[in-house]
């Protein structure tokens, strides 16, 4: 029993020991025949407009107190008391109807025993209220009793729609819990959960809630005895009963609907219900809908105590579900960067990371389509990438001056556009028509501070996207700049170790992996390797910046002629895959008359050179690498050993 339930029996106290005092002195037996027509009007009066029980028991004090004075008898009211009281408890159920004939039958007895001297004072009044108390003090227990059972069924009810908050606990554990599907808050659960637990404790016909939307109301979730439920029901705010009673955002109760149940609008046909109640599903500032009872008995207070109760709770829960959703938004917003930055730094391709970002902007912004354009010079605005249902080709050429993607290249910023009717301006594709309630979001993203690219969302919703959405769009697009830069430098990093600083040919390391690759793929490999026919003189002669330059003209002239190496100081490699032993030797000697041939221009004059060519064939000459590069070494000595300017070949 809370304070405020003692406060009102305590406010009893008076009007005891005034009935007390009223009936000290009076005779029985005597009736004023006028109390007989007077008292029931009045009682039914004051009951069909308050119905309220301690209003009710106050009317009854009011009464014997004017019998009282005009010297009358109270206990003569007795059978119009009880007759009052029968007619409220049929309205309201046997425990208010109790309730009231145990309070009036203590304060009459009391009474009636200090009249016949047997009590003295103050233990009547006192004896009578300590009784009233103690019907009360049952009364509200079981009051209560109900409501705790209601607390502990939404309790339930909730608990199916709430799991891990996102937001606290171990980032991993929090990152796996975006991933589960069990974690998405679900609304229907929600209001399905509420509907029927208002028709499972109301003993109703229909429970209902209706939502407002775009001010329309459509039923969310309804339970009802009949058939006859129109669920795809919808009116205005403000149309018909219930969108009267939405608007009006008060509760209601109407216990003679009448004609008014065809008002009701969410029946196909003919049902026999003639009470509602209503109460309004609202928080401080939204009105959220409206949470419907109707039912073919009397619907009481209590019963529209318990719906207004009940669409309060359900406000918060909606409040709270909405509150939660956010939430869940943002912390996938931020796993799904954490994710993307993360990539920046892993070995990613550049397709890879157009297709994660372009899942993670489906993901975080839900639009209709994803775009991802090119820059280039010399190809235009090239589309990269189209994740929607407009059907654009990859590879589609934008207008370079008047479609948006061109426009948001030029833009600083991020660039929204939210009226897509001016003509000309969505120039996306051919046969494009302007269109109403669509936006555009879009923003470049910059490489050595050029534009490079630009990727855009749309949605076919006016004002779909807000600044909000705009800076994390642009931080998409530093991301992702970032990680292509990464791409980058990466792809030249790995070709600059591929490759010798002087001649630009392949150096010795991946002169090995391409034979190597060369032996496990092809039927046949030749090799050669090529030493320059006295270098050191020309070294010690012009210097060697000018020997260098000889080796580049070497690196030139050989460079077509197979898989072309340096492999040593003034040694080159030469990997030339199917050829026959035969051919092999074709191919030797036009290397060795190109270097021949070669000039190098100086100032002295011009330098030629000639080389010594050492050649071997796998499989024939040998079944490994290590062997065929020995095998061909072994043949260069016995060039060099042989007067130089000339091929060898193993075995010959
Ligand atoms: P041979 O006909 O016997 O091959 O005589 P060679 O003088 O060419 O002898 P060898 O092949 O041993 O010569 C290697 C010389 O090549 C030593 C070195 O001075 C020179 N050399 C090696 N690498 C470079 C280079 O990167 N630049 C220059 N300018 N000279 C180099
Ligand atoms: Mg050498
Ligand atoms: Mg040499």
């Amino acid at each position: 029993m809370r304070g405020r339930d003692i406060l009102k029996l305590l406010s009893f106290l008076p009007f005891l020991v005034y009935a007390y005092f009223s009936f000290t002195g009076q005779l029985l037996g005597q009736l004023n025949p006028l109390y007989l027509i007077a008292a029931p009007i009045v009682a039914g009066l004051v009951l069909l407009l308050s119905r309220n029980l301690w209003l009710f028991v106050a009317f009854l004090a009011a009464t014997n107190a004017a019998v009282q004075l005009t010297g009358g008898s109270g206990s003569q009211l007795f059978f119009f008391y009880f007759l009052i009281l029968f007619l409220e408890g049929l309205r309201t159920g046997p425990w208010r109807y109790l309730f009231a004939v145990g309070a009036i039958v203590i304060l009459e007895v009391g009474s009636a025993l200090f009249h016949l001297k047997a009590i003295p004072f103050p233990v009547g009044p006192l004896a009578a209220f300590v009784g009233f108390a103690a019907l009360a003090y049952l009364f509200l227990r079981r009051e209560e009793k109900r409501t705790r059972m209601l607390a502990r069924s939404l309790d339930r009810e909730r608990a199916k729609y709430r799991s891990i908050d996102p937001l606290t606990g171990p980032r991993s554990e929090r990152l796996a819990s975006l991933k589960e599907e069990t974690y998405s808050v679900d609304v229907d659960a929600l209001y399905e959960g509420f509907v029927g637990f208002a028709f499972e404790n109301l003993n109703i016909h229909t429970a209902a809630l209706f939502l407002i939307n775009e001010e329309k109301l459509y039923l969310a979730a309804v339970r009802s005895r009949s058939e006859t439920v129109n669920e795809d029901v919808s009116f205005d705010l403000g149309e018909g009963l219930i969108g009267y009673l939405a608007r009006e955002q008060r509760p209601s109760l109407i216990n003679d609907l009448g004609a008014d149940v065809q008002k009701l609008g969410y029946y196909h046909g003919q049902v026999l219900v003639h009470a509602l109640a209503t109460a309004p599903v609202k928080s401080d500032e939204i009105n959220y809908g409206i949470l419907v009872a109707d039912a073919n008995r009397v619907l009481t207070p209590a019963d529209q105590e318990f719906l207004v109760r009940l669409a309060s709770l359900l406000a918060r829960d909606i409040e709270i579900a909405a509150a939660y959703e956010e939430r869940h938004r943002e912390a996938l917003r931020f796993s799904g960067l954490y994710e993307l930055a993360g990539n920046l730094l892993t070995g990613l391709s550049e397709e890879e990371l157009i297709d994660r970002s372009v899942n993670l902007m489906r993901e975080l912004f839900v639009p209709d389509a994803v775009g991802f354009v090119r820059l280039q010079e010399k190809e235009g605005v090239k589309l990269l990438r189209y994740d929607g249902t407009n059907g654009f080709d990859s590879g589609f050429r934008f207008d370079p001056e008047r479609s948006l993607a061109a426009m948001t290249a030029k833009h600083k910023g991020f660039l929204k556009q939210r009226d897509m009717t001016r003509p000309g301006l969505y120039r996306l594709g051919p046969g494009e028509r302007p269109a109403v309630n669509k936006t555009f979001l879009g923003i470049g993203f910059e490489e050595d501070k050029k534009t490079h690219g630009v990727l855009w969302i749309e949605k076919s919703e006016a004002d779909a996207y807000s600044e909000r959405e705009g800076k994390i769009l642009g931080f998409i697009a530093t991301l992702l700049s970032a990680a292509f830069l990464r791409v980058r430098y990466q792809e030249e990093l790995a070709r600059l170790a591929r490759m010798d600083g002087l001649t630009g040919l392949l150096n010795h390391r991946s002169f090995q992996e391409e034979l190597e690759k060369c032996i496990r793929k092809s039927g046949t490999v030749a090799v050669f390797i090529i030493d320059i026919d006295h270098f050191k003189r020309i070294n010690d002669t012009y210097g060697h910046p000018v020997g260098d330059m000889v080796l580049s003209k070497i690196a030139e002239v050989i460079k077509d002629k197979g898989t072309a190496a340096r492999y040593g100081g003034e040694e080159f490699g030469l990997i030339i895959p199917n050829v026959s032993s035969q051919e092999m030797i074709g191919k030797g000697e036009e290397v060795l008359a190109a270097i021949r041939r070669a000039m190098v221009r100086i100032k002295e004059g011009t330098i030629q050179v000639t080389a010594s060519i050492g050649g071997a064939i796998y499989p024939k000459d040998a079944r490994t690498r290590e062997d065929l590069v020995r095998a061909a070494d072994v043949a260069l000595y016995t060039a060099k050993t042989g007067g130089r300017n000339r091929l060898v070949l193993t075995g010959k």
